[in-house]
């Protein structure tokens, strides 16, 4: 099957529209039509992970069409609640990596702060959906305890804020966090991880960019696309003001079959985000997070779609293969399939 690259836009949606967020079946099926689904009665409405997904990001999916990319990536699937289906809860063992509730440290110079619970969208595929967030935010409401940490280990360079996504925070309180991170002297980076700038780009306010104006070194957004078909003109727009004041971009992937396992799904992937002035960072192999076997892509071929993607781009538009194995130093690179 040819993989649909051109997409599919409904009619533009009121702008109030475009902050909105979907979280019953019968709005998705209202919005998309029951073709979207073979039978709409089978959305299963997890309590856990519920459905969740923006209207601005429903508006890329071509209603009526099964096997859009970007509805795969939101739709419940039976397989995910399978009794005994195959996975782990903490894929890449970071809840026993925490030195306070809400921060993580793996890697040498960097740490790792649960900065929001919320998404304002669920990805099936995320391996933190079981991760006891809420949970690490309610017993240190106010970061006091990251913060300590911190600032008591001065090895520590760059700060990344995560979650959920740390862009559903309000701009008062990315503000007051942005200036406590720049009171430590030894921490050079702020680093953000938000898919909220594609997901939601209206939330990318003026006065966003200006709360996080208050860390005043360098700062890098890395963004999560999966499929150019979630790289409209308004999310374009919405890295433009990172762009402009001065932040790094970088794109984050993940490889998820029927949706980006296709050499020219991420050729165009790699060509939409540089034309958004953002450059491939990584492109991950599935976690195994228990209920996503459906998404796994094989590990040969996963070699052989970067091996193309080397064969037809330049290298700078080549995100590095991934994966990240719990107790290592690093990501694991992926430079030939395992036997
Ligand atoms: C992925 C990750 C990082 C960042 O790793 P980079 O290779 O620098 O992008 C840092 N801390 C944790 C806990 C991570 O999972
Ligand atoms: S936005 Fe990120 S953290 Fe939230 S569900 Fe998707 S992958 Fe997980």
């Amino acid at each position: 099957m040819i993989a649909k690259l051109e997409p599919r836009l409904n009619p533009p949606a009121d702008p109030a529209d475009e902050l909105a967020i979907v979280t019953d079946p019968a709005s998705l099926i209202e919005h998309l039509g029951t073709g979207c689904v073979s039978d709409p009665t089978k959305i299963r409405v997890s309590k856990r992970f519920p459905l969740r997904v923006s209207r601005s990001f429903l508006n890329r999916i071509a209603p009526g069409h099964l096997h859009d990319p970007l509805l795969l990536q939101v739709l419940p699937q039976a397989a995910e609640l399978e009794p005994g289906a195959p996975g782990l809860l903490d894929p890449l063992g970071e809840t026993n990596r925490r030195t306070s509730p809400r921060l993580i440290r793996k890697y040498r110079g960097r740490a790792l702060l649960l900065a929001s619970a919320e998404c304002s969208i669920h990805c099936r595929y995320c391996f933190r959906q079981y991760f006891p967030i809420r949970t690490a935010i309610s017993e240190d409401p106010d970061c006091e305890q990251a913060i300590a940490d911190l600032s008591a280990d001065r090895t520590i360079r760059e700060v990344i804020l995560s979650g959920g996504d740390p862009l559903t925070l309000s701009d008062r309180r990315l503000a007051i966090l942005s200036r406590r991170l720049a009171s430590l002297p030894h921490l050079e980076t702020l680093r953000i991880h938000s898919r909220e700038p594609v997901v939601r780009p209206a939330r990318i306010r003026e006065s966003l960019i200006r709360a996080l104006g208050e860390f005043p070194r360098r700062r890098v957004l890395v963004i999560h696309a999966n499929h150019p078909n979630e790289l409209v003109p308004t999310v374009g727009r919405s890295l433009e003001r990172f762009r402009r004041d001065g932040f790094h971009l970088l794109n984050q992937s993940v490889l998820l079959k029927g949706i980006n396992d296709h050499s020219d799904v991420l050729e165009a992937l790699s060509e939409a985000l540089f034309s958004y002035g953002v450059l491939p960072y990584y492109l991950h192999l599935l976690d195994p997070v228990q209920g996503s076997a459906h998404f796994a892509v094989p590990d040969r071929l996963a070699v052989n779609l970067v091996a193309e993607l080397r064969a037809r781009l330049p290298g700078y538009l080549v995100p590095q293969l991934v994966r990240e194995i719990p107790g290592a130093s690093s990501k694991t690179p992926v430079t030939s399939a395992a036997e």
